[in-house]
């Protein structure tokens, strides 16, 4: 075992249940980008911006467990509402009012979503949203991002980010060729690769599904324009265009990224932050073609858990809380700060790095500034996996890979950051 960050000198319970975990959960994790080196600590708990591991250390989290948590872990007023409804049960299978609160709520941010139905995750919420695509335009194939990670779903597992440019299996065995034939690829920023893909599959081009700021990667952001000539370019050629927001919806501002940068997309996919932290993913848009999904129309979809109570519920409070409080000025201007004093520290250290991010997101790039998920593969994965296990030993949580964002709260507190810029200029390296 690897001993020399010291990463494990207190983490003898996180070892041992991994030793058990790994024998009956392949890999000893439920999701593949949990998987830390030599073993990932097991969390006991997490409140506001910390998680505590089962040996008791505290970590400043800025995985925020991948999104969700853009008001910290275990906020009283989310709680309180998943607990309120645990006393009225918390599975029906049958519809509740919640769910027509919740979509009234999100409606009222994003217009697009005319009409939108709720599944229990964002990898639902894109499969349903690229299969309605194709049932409304009667047309087979889809474009995909280079880099851009939409769940892990067979369709869109192809040159995927997050978990997926980590492990290095971008097709994954068990995932027919027949079925990866209609996905074809791009890469992000670049409009004339887009347009000629578009132009050579026109007659059987059902939608372009995008992470608007690519998130899985980098964040990676569009280039002046980019999303403007892509809409227009989708609409000119009758190919949808699917905006996924599982990680910018309600992040970039309540309205996503769609708000931010003024695009009207035909679909749209949420997930994360609209269920408080408890599973869901939702897909909306245009009437005409969410009345194609059953039971009003042809296109099947269907799940035991879609509306589930207690998500709805925290999803609510969630999105009723930041309203309130109105977060996301305060929160982005958090977001400013951090990330200049982090390109300071680089600058400072003459380090050949590039500090990215927008809003609540922030990447420390090992590398030049990215356009793409090629540019991003140029990085200096291993320093940086370096740099994630000092951090992580100096009870910093980072995400465990070049390849994520990473996400601060409302939460993290000035101390939080003072600490945190004090440990990444300890354990950034030094310039060569
Ligand atoms: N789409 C995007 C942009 C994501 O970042 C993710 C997950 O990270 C997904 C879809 C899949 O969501 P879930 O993990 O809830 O299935």
């Amino acid at each position: 075992k690897n001993n020399e960050t010291g990463f494990h000198a207190n983490h003898t319970q996180s070892e041992k249940l991994y030793d058990t975990a790994k024998k009956i959960i392949p890999g000893g994790v439920s999701s593949p980008v949990r998987a830390i080196k030599p073993f990932p600590f097991y969390t006991a708990s997490a409140n506001g911006s910390k998680m505590y591991d089962a040996d008791g250390n505290a970590f400043i989290d800025y995985c925020m467990a991948y999104g969700p948590a853009i008001l910290g872990h275990n906020h009283p007023v989310i709680k309180q509402a998943i607990s309120a409804q645990l006393d009225k049960g918390w599975l029906y299978g049958t519809p509740t009012e919640l769910e027509i609160d919740l979509a009234k709520r999100i409606q009222s941010y994003f217009p697009s979503a005319e009409m939108m139905r709720f599944v229990s995750s964002g990898s639902e919420a894109t499969m349903s949203a690229i299969r309605l695509a194709r049932g409304f335009t009667k047309k087979n194939k889809i474009i995909k991002i280079e880099g851009g990670f939409h769940g892990a779903h067979d369709a869109v597992l192809v040159k995927a980010g997050s978990g997926a440019t980590t492990h290095g299996e971008p097709n994954s065995p068990g995932i027919p060729a027949d079925v990866t034939k209609n996905t074809l690829q791009v890469p992000y920023n670049d409009i004339e690769a887009m347009a000629d893909v578009i132009e050579k599959n026109k007659n059987d081009m059902a939608a372009v599904i995008i992470e608007p700021v690519l998130g899985n990667i980098g964040p990676v952001l569009p280039k002046d324009g980019y999303l403007q000539e892509l809409r227009k370019l989708t609409a000119e050629n009758d190919c949808l265009l699917i905006f996924d927001e599982v990680i910018t919806g309600f992040r970039l501002a309540a309205g996503g990224a769609q708000e931010y940068y003024n695009i009207k997309p035909d679909l749209t996919t949420l997930g994360k932050i609209v269920g408080g932290g408890m599973p869901v993913g939702v897909f909306g848009g245009r009437k005409e073609i969410l009345e194609l999904i059953s039971p009003n129309g042809p296109v099947y979809q269907a799940g035991t858990f879609s509306g589930s109570p207690c998500s709805m519920a925290a999803g609510i409070a969630t999105l009723d809380y930041m309203k309130q409080n109105n977060i996301w000025a305060a929160l982005n201007k958090k977001g400013d700060a951090f990330r200049k004093s982090l390109s300071d520290i680089v600058a400072d250290k003459k380090l050949d790095y590039y500090v990215g991010g927008i809003a609540s997101l922030f990447v420390i790039f090992f590398g030049q500034k990215p356009a793409n998920y090629q540019d991003v593969l140029k990085c200096d994965s291993a320093s940086y996996m370096r740099f994630f296990e000092r951090m992580l030993n100096d009870g910093v949580f980072l995400p465990p890979s070049q390849f994520e964002t990473n996400f601060i709260s409302t939460a993290h507190t000035d101390e939080d950051y003072e600490k945190t810029l004090l440990a990444v200029e300890k354990n950034l390296p030094k310039a060569k």
